[in-house]
């Protein structure tokens, strides 16, 4: 089974339909979202409407959650909540229910799908760091998990040497995953990447040979920013989409 691996979609339709074209040329089996469909950007129903038909498995994201639980936003900088309280005002009463019944996290094979953090996925803790990742791999009896969430690919690795548990970080677009190693890995953003790379991310997992590949894909920035603009979403959130940021 070939996987496609999205997340973090964040209301942009250019970057999802160049993604979802990728996609297409992938030969791809399944395709699952791990939330953040909403938030930041200017098309929360096409996105929305895109996922629903394309994907099978569907989480919830912060944002996502953030629409239908406002104390939510207490969490959220201000340019955040700002784009929240918009998107608010175009989701309609369906999507909004829609969006309440998404799931915290998922299991497909031994992969194991949550936005944020196994160890609490509801309190949306980041992993950020290697020593955050190894508290992290007690918290799912998989061997593999996908997160998003930091809009950061990276993938963390949990190995035995001696009979001792190790770990170590890779950031590398194609990885062969070892059946005796553990797994957390973080897609990236399709929407908002934030590793200085504007091009949108998400991933491949080929489950008959466990071969891992981040793809990037470049679509067409200048639109979402001008729509960004039009709709008076903060500038801040138009400018760093243009640097990967
Ligand atoms: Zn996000």
């Amino acid at each position: 089974m070939r996987y496609a691996i999205i997340s973090d979609i964040h209301s942009n339709l250019e970057a999802l339909q160049a993604v979802l074209k990728t996609i297409e040329q992938e030969k791809i089996d399944k395709i699952v979202c791990l939330g953040d469909i909403v938030g930041y950007g200017p098309n929360p129903n096409e996105c929305l409407d895109l996922v629903k038909r394309s994907c099978e498995i569907i989480l919830t994201g912060n944002h996502d959650f953030a629409c239908i639980e406002n104390s939510e936003l207490f969490y959220f900088n201000q340019y955040a909540k700002q784009a929240i309280e918009w998107t608010l005002t175009e989701l309609s009463r369906e999507k909004l229910n829609y969006l309440s019944n998404l799931k915290l996290d998922a299991k497909i094979e031994n992969y194991y799908l949550v936005h944020s953090s196994p160890y609490d996925p509801r309190s949306w803790d980041y992993i950020l760091s290697l020593d955050e990742a190894i508290f992290n791999f007690s918290k799912f009896n998989e061997n593999i998990c996908f997160i998003g969430h930091s809009h950061h690919p990276i993938i963390y690795i949990e190995y035995l040497e001696n009979n001792i548990l190790k770990y170590n970080l890779k950031v590398v677009n194609k990885l062969q995953l070892d059946e005796n190693e553990r797994y957390i890995i973080n897609v990236g953003s399709v929407g908002q990447p934030r590793d200085g790379n504007p091009n949108a991310a998400f991933a491949i997992i080929d489950s008959s040979n466990q071969v891992y590949e981040l793809k990037r894909v470049n679509y067409d920035i200048n639109k979402t920013y001008q729509k960004m603009i039009s709709v008076d979403l903060p500038q801040f959130l138009a400018d760093r989409l243009l640097m990967g940021r």
